[in-house]
């Protein structure tokens, strides 16, 4: 970081201001943050269950997975682990173990949460998008972000859920397909 144009505006300020202003950088500076990104696909088969962001939508058709299949909370699961480069999901829920076969992915996000804590760090922010073509997600989101945001124990406001097609583009406009990628902000505290 170029601490120079703050030392330049510092020394245009009176006294007191001088002060408070310092007070605050400081406290900026020390906060330390870290952003991470994740990302996740599966194939949708019929017959199965969909379940996004916690939430199970009627559809005809479902992820193929080991676990529930929750593309959502996979991609976030990811994010949050590589902000603190602490790997990703399937480092610490194999998908060959039979413990995650069929698992409420939800619980991953709170183990992932767990570790996040452990670490020393919070929560800040997260953001995340699921690509699909059908059906419309949209009427689900809050109930998804109210879902994520009890499982990792934040503000229903820190939490944010947005819904895409691709326009019949690839393979989640074909519908063979869905994915979802995140980025999330810790802070230590
Ligand atoms: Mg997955």
């Amino acid at each position: 970081m170029h601490f120079l144009p703050i030392v330049v505006w510092l020394s245009f300020l009176s006294p007191v201001h001088c002060i408070l202003s310092k007070i605050c950088i400081f406290a900026i500076l020390m906060k330390n943050f870290r952003v991470g990104h994740g990302y996740d696909v599966h194939a949708l088969g019929e017959g199965l269950r969909l379940v996004i962001g916690g939430v199970e939508i009627p559809h005809e058709k479902g992820c193929i997975a080991h676990s529930d299949g929750d593309v959502l909370i996979h991609a976030l699961c990811d994010a949050l682990l590589g902000a603190l480069a602490l790997g990703d999901i399937g480092k610490h829920f194999p998908d060959t173990s039979d413990e995650f076969k069929g698992i409420d992915s939800r619980v991953l996000l709170r183990r992932v949460t767990a570790l996040i804590h452990d670490a020393g760090y919070e929560i800040g922010n997260v953001d995340c998008t699921v690509a699909m073509q059908r059906p419309k997600l949209r009427p689900h989101i809050d109930a998804m972000r109210a879902e994520l945001a009890a499982a990792m124990g934040v503000a229903i406001d820190c939490v944010s859920v947005k819904a895409t097609t691709t326009e019949h583009l690839g393979f989640e406009g074909e519908e063979k397909g869905v994915s979802a990628t995140a980025v999330a902000l810790l802070y230590q505290l």
